[in-house]
């Protein structure tokens, strides 16, 4: 079963402790193909500038992520450049849309009746315009961050009312709700529509709130954490592209999707741009995801 996942394709200029980069791949859209292309048939939808290198286009079609609703067109690729200066926290120091600022996706015919989307972090009229255009969706999920709750709240709200999850960071759905108490703050951001809350706390883990029930997965022990940029969006691609593999949004199968979401956030933060998360495979996310496991098990 596919996934289609609209998000920002861009390029990235991000500097850690850790050293730096300039230009690198990045974009949410990118960050969450490359995670959920492990689980399932993945669509990405999202536009690029002709100064976009023809080598990232590769990449993802070289992982059979289909690219029919990525569009290249006259202008500059979405620009983003970030400092972290403590690594569960990003100071934003440039957002540059370029592209983004009139993309308005017409979605290729065998996007359309897909029945599992993420509307990945870009601006929320966006995220509606492809919600519009899926009829037959079962499970969607919405990502966001605090550049559109503080820009386009109303926008965001409609979208949020639509979806079945959001996932949104821990500092995020406090200033989305007000409430600085995460399961209070998670009962109100479930009243504004989805069933299911997804609470990414960094280096502590996520959180789902769900009427019937709540689950916390800690994080994959990384001694190493290089550049944490993406570790939301790997996580939402790692989390939507588990369910739409299984085709369920059972109890089970959500805590068995925050588990794998967490693996790969944990291959993401190890090295900048996306240069780790292309190494995940079957093999080492199925290493850790028991890592995960036994780290929460007891008898
Ligand atoms: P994360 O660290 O998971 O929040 O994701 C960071 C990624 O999101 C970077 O690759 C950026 O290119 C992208 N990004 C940053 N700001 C925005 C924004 N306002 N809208 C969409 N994508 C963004």
């Amino acid at each position: 079963m596919s996934l289609v996942i609209v998000g920002s394709v861009a390029l990235d200029s991000v500097k850690t402790p850790f050293g730096e980069v300039e230009n690198a791949l990045g974009g949410s859209a990118n960050y969450a193909a490359m995670a959920s292309k492990n689980f399932c048939e993945t669509k990405i939808v999202g536009v690029v500038g002709a100064d976009y290198p023809a080598e990232h286009i590769e990449l993802l079609k070289h992982n059979g992520i289909n690219i029919d609703g990525l569009e290249v067109v006259e202008g500059k690729t979405f620009r983003w450049r970030g400092v972290y200066n403590d690594f569960n926290r990003v100071e934003t120091l440039d957002t540059q849309l370029n592209v983004f600022e009139d993309f308005n996706p017409i979605l290729p015919e065998d996007y359309r009746d897909c029945n599992y989307l993420l509307l990945g972090n870009i601006h929320p009229s966006l995220q509606l315009s492809v919600l519009e255009q899926m009829p037959n969706v079962k499970v969607s999920a919405c990502d966001t961050m605090n550049f559109w709750i503080e820009r386009n709240r109303d926008e965001l709200l409609e979208v949020i009312k639509r979806v079945t999850i959001l996932l949104i960071n821990e500092e995020e759905i406090k200033m989305l709700t007000g409430e600085r108490n995460i399961f209070k703050a998670a009962d109100i951001a479930a009243e504004m529509g989805p069933e299911l809350i997804v609470v990414k706390r960094g280096e502590y883990g996520a959180l789902a709130v769900h009427k019937d029930y709540h689950f916390f997965t800690p994080v994959y022990p990384v001694r190493d954490v290089i550049d944490p940029t993406g570790a939301g969006d790997s996580f939402a691609g790692g989390f939507m592209g588990y369910i739409a593999g299984k085709q369920s949004f059972e109890e089970d199968i959500v805590k068995k999707a925050m588990v794998h979401a967490t693996v790969m956030a944990s291959f993401n933060v190890e090295a900048f741009s996306l240069e780790r998360l292309k190494d995940a495979n079957m093999a080492n996310i199925a290493y850790r995801k028991e890592e995960v496991r036994h780290s929460v098990w007891f008898k």
